[in-house]
């Protein structure tokens, strides 16, 4: 989350400019507003304190709370209830914009009170159901203590013009201090703002009517225009047109004139109605123009990640399509031509059932059912598709849904991929895998599964056996004719061994110049016999040397092991070894079996 940057007021006169505004405005509402000789009905200057405090760094606090408590006590001293109530009066004062503060900038993190529904209703309820509840008990204590005024009077006038005051001023304010109207004023089209500036003044002149030359009771009237400029300005015209209509309705009311005279009673109770009214079009307006922020800040999101999923679809091998409720194809990726073998335009408006092969329609439809049921889970199935009109081809299909904003999916996106050239490649990697590259013979990996899978054979009455087989002397070939020699000598051994061999065999290296072969469905003297029809294919000499020029005969020595249904595969290996040993060990070249 993005936070939103606070005022770094360093300078000196930070303060002496906070007190002295606050001082004006206090003594403003102090000389218009003590009806009843108490309390003030309408105070703005907390407003002003609230906004300085949540705009600015809490190093600042201090010194904003003491300038603004100076300007308070001089204000209450010189004009309000007197020196004797100045003191508490502005400790007061300084507890209710102090609580507003602390509980917005707890819950509210990214620091943005206005422009938001939760950071509006969290400055709410701190203004009007913590700080002014308690800030207001204090207030009537001290003034019924100090003045004629009950305290229940004292209360709601405390009250009502501090939750006005703090509703009509604190956001205004804040969007000033924090830059809002600047930036508004300087990033605004000049279009839009003429329209700001006429909507404003026509609502100026609307409020005036209602509330100076009216005979007829129109409190409802301006809340038509206030919806209207909080649609067409946002924020900041509806914050501006808030306070258009507390100063020109407050004035009228104060001086007895406009709808508010209807009511019966003192000029207080009518002021008193006045800030209710002023309060409820506050959040009319308000709370509008944070639904359309929030709006507005979805769209964009949405913008952006519609562009970034639009172009890995268009750049995906994959074919992706957007495919509606009732099944029909509403979007396919540029690759649908490719693969699929049709234009993506022509796949729109045509059902996606027709892509896949009838027999597996029925569990691909279920699928975009399940997908369709399930919203924020992918579903994958593989299917035979009729895709490039040729034979059906293996796919998998991955779909998830599409919600509306009220959560409901409205259509599901898949991404088709074409499963056979993925097989094909397991394929070769598998192969790659199994065999070893210099000899084409199974890898030792390859050939111990093979070897394992028939000792379980052999324990349900295969009868087969294992030749294990080493190149005699090859290291003097390495030595006398290079390793590259050696290599082709390994590789034309292999080569050789293989027409020895049956279809069934198979011919593995273990490592080195070392290799195993397993003769299937062979007794111990059918397989000694292809043994030696294997030494036999050695006679003759393999060419090496650089040009093929020289020629060189191998031999090998082997053991021969039955292959025991009862044993491991290590003990089949071993005993194997054990035989080849003892073949080396006789001069080489020749065959022993194991004990
Ligand atoms: P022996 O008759 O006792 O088996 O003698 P040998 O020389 O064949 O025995 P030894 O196991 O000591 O040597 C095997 C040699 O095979 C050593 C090594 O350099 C060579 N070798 C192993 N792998 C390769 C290979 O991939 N290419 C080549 N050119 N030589 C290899
Ligand atoms: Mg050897
Ligand atoms: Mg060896």
């Amino acid at each position: 989350m993005q936070r939103s940057a606070l005022r770094h007021s360093s300078s000196i006169f930070a303060p002496v400019v906070t007190g002295s505004v606050y001082f004006i405005v206090a003594t403003m509402a102090l000389l218009i507003s003590r009806f009843e000789g108490g309390l003030a009905f309408i105070w703005g200057a907390n407003a002003f304190l609230m906004a300085e405090l949540l705009t600015s760094r809490t190093r600042y606090w201090p010194r904003a709370i003491m300038a603004c408590a100076i300007a308070s006590t001089l204000a209450t001293a010189l004009f309000g209830m007197g020196p004797l109530a100045a003191i508490p009066m502005a400790a007061i004062n300084v507890v209710e914009s102090l609580i507003v503060a602390i509980i917005c900038r707890r819950f509210v993190p990214d620091r943005r009170i206005i422009g938001a529904i939760r950071p509006l209703v969290v400055f709410i309820i701190a203004l009007c159901g913590v700080a002014n509840v308690v800030a207001g008990v204090m207030a009537a204590a001290v003034a019924s203590f100090i003045t004629s005024v009950p305290f229940g009077a004292s209360w709601l006038q405390w009250y009502s013009g501090h939750v006005l005051g703090g509703l009509t001023f604190a956001p205004i304010l804040i969007l000033l201090l924090q830059g809002e109207c600047g930036r508004w004023l300087r990033d605004t089209p000049k279009r839009v703002k003429v329209e700001a500036i006429v909507l404003l003044a026509l609502f100026t002149l609307a409020i005036v009517h209602v509330f100076f030359w009216a005979s007829y009771p129109l409190l409802f009237a301006p809340l038509l225009p206030l919806v209207l400029i909080a649609f067409r300005t946002g924020q900041v015209g509806a914050a501006a047109s808030i306070i258009i209509l507390a100063v020109v309705g407050g004035a009228a009311t104060v001086q007895g004139l406009g709808p508010l005279n209807l009511v019966p009673g003192t000029v207080g109770a009518r002021v008193q109605y006045f800030q209710f009214y002023i309060a409820l079009s506050f959040l009319l307006s308000m709370l509008i123009t944070a639904e359309l922020n929030s709006r507005r800040r979805l769209f964009l999101m949405l913008h952006d990640s519609e562009a970034r999923y639009r172009a890995i679809a268009e750049h995906s091998g994959d074919v992706v399509l957007n495919i509606g409720v009732d099944g029909i194809i509403r979007y396919a990726s540029p690759s649908a031509a490719e693969q699929i073998g049709c234009a993506p335009d022509l796949l729109i408006g045509q059902s996606a059932a027709h892509l896949v092969d009838p027999k597996d329609r029925r569990i691909v439809i279920a699928t975009h059912r399940r997908a369709l049921a399930n919203p924020g889970v992918s579903h994958t199935v593989e299917f035979r598709s009729l895709l490039s009109g040729g034979d059906p081809q293996w796919c998998e299909m991955v779909s998830r849904a599409v919600v509306d904003e009220r959560g409901v999916a409205s259509g599901v996106v898949s991404m088709i991929r074409d499963m056979s050239r993925h097989k094909a490649r397991q394929q070769a990697l598998q192969d790659v895998a199994s065999h070893d590259s210099l000899t084409g013979a199974d890898s030792r990996g390859a050939f111990l599964e093979k070897l394992e899978a028939e000792i379980l054979r052999a324990r349900h009455g295969a009868r087969s056996c294992l030749l294990l087989i080493d190149i005699d002397h090859f290291k003097a070939v390495n030595d006398r004719y290079g390793h590259g020699a050696g290599d082709r000598v390994l590789s034309a051994f292999v080569e050789r061994l293989r027409p020895g061999l049956r279809g069934i065999d198979s011919i593995g290296r273990l490592g080195g110049e070392e290799f195993a072969i397993l003769l299937v469905d062979s007794d111990i003297d059918r397989a000694s016999m292809i043994c030696e029809r294997l030494r036999a294919r050695m006679v003759a000499p393999i060419p090496v040397g650089e040009a093929g020029s020289e020629a060189i005969s191998v031999t090998f020595s082997a053991g021969l092991v039955r292959l025991d249904g009862g044993s491991t595969r290590s003990a089949m290996l071993e005993a194997a070894d054990k035989a080849l040993y003892r073949a080396k060990h006789s001069g080489r070249n020749c065959l022993r079996l194991a004990a």
